[in-house]
């Protein structure tokens, strides 16, 4: 089984419930000079890398990101 497959075993509410954990529910975006954002305003679920450039569904892919990060542009 490929990596492929992964995003059809994991439950989506079982990888945000990690990615909220593992990230203490607060934006993980890093700003100019590495400041870390810590937001907690209206944070939603990430794709480091998009799903249209083969991003998973998986915790390792995703973040979290407040409201005005994730419109950012990714980098
Ligand atoms: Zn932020």
């Amino acid at each position: 089984m490929g990596w492929g497959c992964l995003g059809f075993l994991l439950s989506p509410v079982q990888v945000k419930r990690d990615v909220y954990d593992r990230d203490d529910g607060c934006c993980s975006f890093v700003g100019q000079g590495g400041h870390v954002c810590g937001s907690r305003y209206a944070v939603q679920l990430h794709h480091r890398i998009a799903w249209a450039h083969g991003g998973s569904n998986t915790p390792e892919n995703l973040t979290l990101h407040c409201g005005p990060h994730n419109r950012e542009p990714a980098t």
